[in-house]
């Protein structure tokens, strides 16, 4: 139960002094921002921003130009930790039902002890079991908090090699030759290519990034193919034009088949889609190479450390991914750089408006922030 939510009190007319926000920025209908309060003194907030994409961006769901994400932060003891919720494209997530989700688990978050963080997210399952980047965003929030509080940076909460880093891939989203080309000379500064293919033209966009670029290339299909003699087949051609892995080939679903695959491959298999967080790694141990653990699939940065420890024991190498995000998500990721084979964090890269200040990106990889909590400042 909540004691006292100060919101609950503002919202119904009976807060005496209120310091805090009320409600405003209504959209389409629905609050984009918010504060709740308990009588513990921890206080969470969320507003909404809209990030702008530098090109459009294309996979073999769809298309998109801007995007809305939700920063959440978690105040307590005069200390304010940030996290945020980045969606995935066309997967039914978005920052309204973000808000909805974040106003379903913030009582949990509010009345709990800080230093509890490693139960919290599970009595978070207990109320929305899935995907929930609202998850993420809160429990990136805290361990940003922890950071602060006990005043270490979270790299060094995890005991991770500040030290220790791979360079990113840069993605290049499908498009017309020309233009194309005109991004992967922009990705100039990156040292590797990561490159979703849609099931349309996969040669010739491959073939044409390399009449202007001989780095590596990374392929993701995104669940594109459906067959695996054809897949096995597209798998050895992009090898020889130096792909070296390849991401989430066939739908999840095809578990046998990917093995098969696995096994004839030239190159590492690696699971997306199909593993959000760490129970769904035993199920397709044997059928990939290597597990994408990104923060807003796992849940946040607690999930995310438990999948690298339960991939290494099942001999599964890591990627970290992203989705397309601002420094906080990106940065809070860039903590567990250390714990990852491959690194796929570029999704602040691809927006021109970052309203946040983050890790720095240098010579094709990230510098891990020395500050304490997850190394993010408002812009
Ligand atoms: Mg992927």
């Amino acid at each position: 139960m909540i004691i006292n939510r100060r919101k609950f009190l503002t919202l119904s007319g009976l807060a005496g002094t209120s310091v805090m926000l009320p409600w405003s920025g209504i959209y389409a209908g629905r609050a984009e921002t918010g504060v709740s309060e308990a009588s513990g003194g921890v206080k969470i907030s969320y507003r909404k921003i809209k990030l702008r994409l530098g090109h459009t961006w294309t996979i073999s769901r769809g298309s998109t130009d801007y995007k809305e994400d939700v920063i959440v932060y978690y105040e307590k003891d005069g200390i304010r930790g940030i996290g945020e919720a980045s969606h995935m494209t066309g997967a039914g997530q978005s920052a309204e039902r973000t808000i909805e989700e974040l106003e379903k688990i913030i009582p949990v978050y509010i009345d709990a002890d800080p230093f509890s963080f490693s139960e919290l997210p599970e009595k978070v399952n207990e109320i929305i079991a899935g995907l929930s980047p609202a998850k993420a965003a809160i429990d990136i929030a805290l361990f940003d908090w922890l950071g602060k509080k006990l005043n270490i940076p979270v790299h060094k909460f995890f005991g991770l090699d500040p030290g220790k880093y791979v360079d990113t891939s840069f993605s290049i989203g499908f498009d017309k030759p020309e233009i194309l080309k005109q991004k992967v000379r922009e990705a100039d500064p990156y040292s590797i290519l990561k490159v979703k293919l849609t099931n349309i033209n996969d040669r010739e966009i491959i073939e044409t990034i390399r009449e202007v670029s001989d780095k590596p290339i990374r392929v993701d299909i995104n669940e594109g193919w459906t067959n695996k003699e054809e897949a096995i087949k597209m798998i050895e051609w992009l090898a020889a034009k130096g792909v070296e892995l390849v991401e989430q080939p066939l739908p999840v679903g095809m578990i046998e088949e990917t093995r098969w695959l696995k096994e004839r491959s030239p190159v590492p298999v690696i699971a997306d889609e199909a593993v959000n967080t760490s129970k769904d790694i035993l199920p397709l141990a044997e059928a990939y190479d290597g597990i994408n653990i990104k923060l807003m699939k796992s849940g946040g940065i607690m999930e995310a450390y438990r999948m690298a420890v339960i991939a290494r024991a099942f001999d599964l190498d890591i990627m970290i991914g992203c989705m397309i995000a601002s420094s906080v998500a990106i940065t809070a990721a860039v903590q567990l750089q250390p714990l990852a084979r491959w690194l796929d964090l570029d999704g602040s890269l691809l927006i021109s408006n970052d309203p946040f200040n983050g890790a720095q990106f240098h010579d094709g990889h990230w510098i891990m922030p020395s500050d304490p909590g997850i190394g993010v400042t408002e812009i």
